[in-house]
């Protein structure tokens, strides 16, 4: 069982979506005259055989048909010396690996035919496997059990649904995944199988989406007619055209009893704060306060920041919450939260552990969202009754998968940067090129401008990988010994880090070598350069999220990816240096992954689907519009007929993620 466990199979329901990754079709041999290189199946007489002993074993059977003759060569396989004969009949597989005048094939499984035997092929599933575990045992484990594993399924799909997309009935379905007697059966099971797979989430989203509104319970709040014109008169700016948008979406939310439950998607530097603050004034015309929560101190500390004057102007105070915080500070800001003196709490999860009270809490915002684990939102909510909630991301998550991952939340996005910005221009290079980046970081620095060094690792291990330590220790004595270079990375001290950080955004630091603690939200304008090392370590989109970081100042900016010369990687890196555009980004990383391997949540279970978003996104879009139909005409799944339906939510481990999720 253990070495199932190791292909995250632990329990029949998973076995029995372990589909196969691909399948041989032996239901014909092929006739040997017409064979070309690569798998093929060989069904012939023997006409010679030759046996190889020595370290290197080896059986060469001449096998014939009535078009030719080819060598099917047995590797290592002391055991079948002397067991085949000339005359015998012999089905053998493998991979043709000379085709033509000589032809040969390796041979991976064969079997002897009694005299006149015919011989009865089948297309045979590959699953993915181990080393340990390989696909053959999977593949017997599986045809021995399939119709138990079928029977812990339920049968749940309504009929009129099973007849509109004419799917085969479910044990058919599963029967031509594991054991198809033609293609067709793959793609028809399959078909059903991802369906409702997709209805079960699809279903687990509109319910909790009609529960949302059911409740109710969120304060609505209606301020004036002409607020938006007072908020933008005191902007230093004029809000781009996707602000506006988005911060009209977000008050319509928030002039409704059922609690806003809102994903605001916004690349680095589309201004999300700005539309964080539009939200807490609606918030407080309703004199409601709002919360607002980061991953890190720096970052809370920087919302404060730059929200504080924003809101200023309408009588909106700040108070922060950190878990640094000294008592005194703590009290004064816990006290004036529970009066209501202070609009808006900003803080990291020390919000949340800090007993801190609110007079009136209306809006929740969650900044990076996916670093908070569900508990802690479902704590923050608890703080209110149902307060209005503002996720928002600077990660863009792909059309296609925010409709599984983020189903029940509505999604706002921010596809414009405000005028005036240089797109960072990207570029890949081999490590063996490094000095040379150097020397551009040194051009960087004596034009005045500030760059970041970004490593994968803290302290050289044994890996071959480059380390904040021994990189910040090197160009600090070797590369740069005349400019001033600091160092940041996890492991330091809080206090440490954030000196660090203040320096270097007081520009007494030329060349910060980090790790990707400076991933999100940071705001140095003046950096101008980033290079990352060993780039092909990162995920496309923390390498988007990283370069996010330039580009914020008016100077041309540039992010330089290095990497080695493995053509794997430099194919990968290459989407980053062709678009600046992070849902493309995202997109393009989400169809590198393996089917069915979804981004990397955190929630268990929520990423295991069988269905591939991006591939067969019309069939979840098919499998939404009859969920929705479904709950609104029955929101509780009451009726006699629905009740199989809430056992397919239990069976679909996304759909279930997703209930349990607050
Ligand atoms: P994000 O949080 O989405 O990464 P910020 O809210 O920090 O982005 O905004 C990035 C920068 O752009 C800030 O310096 C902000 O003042 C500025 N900014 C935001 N909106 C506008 C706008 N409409 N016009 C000009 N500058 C803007
Ligand atoms: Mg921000």
């Amino acid at each position: 069982m253990a070495k199932f466990a190791e292909l995250g199979i632990e329990t029949p329901e998973q076995l029995l979506a372990h589909l196969p990754r691909a399948y041989r079709d032996w239901r014909v041999p092929q006739a040997i005259a017409t064979l070309t290189e690569g798998e093929a199946i060989v069904v012939g007489r023997i006409v010679g055989v030759k046996e190889r002993a020595g370290r290197f074993p080896l059986v060469t059977v001449t096998l014939s048909d009535d078009t030719g003759t080819i060598a099917a060569k047995f590797f290592g396989r002391r055991h079948l010396f002397g067991r085949f004969a000339a005359g015998d009949r012999l089905f053998v597989s493998g991979r043709v690996t000379r085709a033509g005048l000589l032809p040969e094939i390796n041979v991976t499984a064969h079997r002897e035919l009694r005299g006149d035997e015919p011989y009865v092929g089948e297309i045979v599933p590959v699953y993915g496997a181990t080393k340990d575990l390989p696909s053959r045992t999977i593949r017997t484990t599986i045809a021995k059990n399939l119709d138990r594993l079928i029977a812990t399924r339920v049968d749940a799909l309504p009929p009129a649904l099973v007849r509109k997309h004419d799917f085969p009935p479910l044990r058919e379905a599963w029967f031509g995944v594991h054991a198809p007697r033609d293609p067709s059966d793959v793609e028809r099971g399959r078909g059903r199988i991802v369906f409702e797979e997709f209805f079960g989430i699809a279903l687990a989203a509109a319910l909790k989406r009609a529960r949302r509104e059911a409740a109710g319970g969120a304060p609505p709040v209606e301020p004036p007619a002409d607020w938006y014109a007072r908020f933008t008169a005191e902007l230093p700016f004029a809000p781009t055209g996707a602000q506006t948008r988005v911060i009209e979406q977000i008050a319509r939310d928030m002039r409704r009893t059922a609690p806003m439950n809102r994903l605001l998607q916004g690349d680095v530097g589309s201004g999300k704060t700005l539309v964080a603050a539009a939200a807490i004034v609606v918030a407080h015309w309703g004199g409601l306060q709002s919360a607002l929560m980061a991953p890190t101190e720096i970052l809370a500390a920087q919302h404060a920041q730059k929200l504080a004057p924003l809101l200023l102007p309408f009588g909106i105070a700040v108070e922060a919450i950190f878990g640094s915080q000294g008592v005194r500070d703590r009290r004064t800001a816990r006290e004036r939260l529970a009066s209501g003196a202070a609009g808006l709490a900003v803080g990291t999860h020390a919000l949340l552990t800090e007993n801190v009270e609110f007079a009136r809490l209306g809006l929740v915002i969650i900044d990076e969202q996916h670093r908070f684990g569900v508990e802690q939102r479902a704590q923050l909510r608890a703080k209110s009754l149902a307060p209005h909630t503002l996720y928002m991301t600077a990660t863009p998550i792909p059309r296609t998968l925010a409709q599984t991952k983020y189903a029940d939340l509505d999604v706002s996005i921010i596809d414009e940067l405000p005028p005036g910005r240089t797109p960072v221009a990207t570029f890949v290079i081999r490590d063996s090129r490094k000095a040379r980046v150097y020397d551009f970081v040194r051009e960087n620095v004596k034009l005045g401008h500030q760059t970041y060094v970004v490593v994968p690792a803290i302290e050289a291990g044994e890996t071959e990988l480059s380390s904040a330590i021994a990189e910040a220790e090197y160009i600090g004595r070797e590369v740069f010994p005349d400019l001033r270079v600091g160092l940041l990375h996890g492991r330091m001290p809080p206090k440490e880090k954030e000196a660090v950080m203040a320096r270097f955004k007081a520009g007494e630091i030329d060349v910060l070598v980090s790790t990707t603690v400076i991933e999100v939200g940071v705001d140095v304008p003046n950096a101008s350069v980033m290079v990352v090392l060993d780039a092909e370590r990162f995920g496309l989109a923390t390498l988007h999220q990283l370069r996010g970081r330039v580009g914020r100042g008016a100077a041309a900016s540039t992010c330089v990816l290095v990497t080695s010369g493995n053509p794997e990687f430099l194919e990968r890196l290459d989407v980053l240096a062709e678009t600046n555009d992070g849902f493309e980004v995202a997109e393009a990383d989400l169809r590198m992954r393996k089917a069915g391997v979804l981004a990397g949540t955190t929630q268990a279970g929520a990423n295991d689907t069988i269905g591939n978003i991006v591939d067969d996104f019309s069939l979840y879009m098919q499998a939404k519009g009859s969920a929705e139909a479904i709950v609104s005409a029955d929101p509780e799944l009451a009726a006699p007929e629905h009740l199989a339906l809430r056992a397919l939510i239990d069976d679909v481990a996304a759909a279930r993620a997703l209930l349990v999720t607050a």
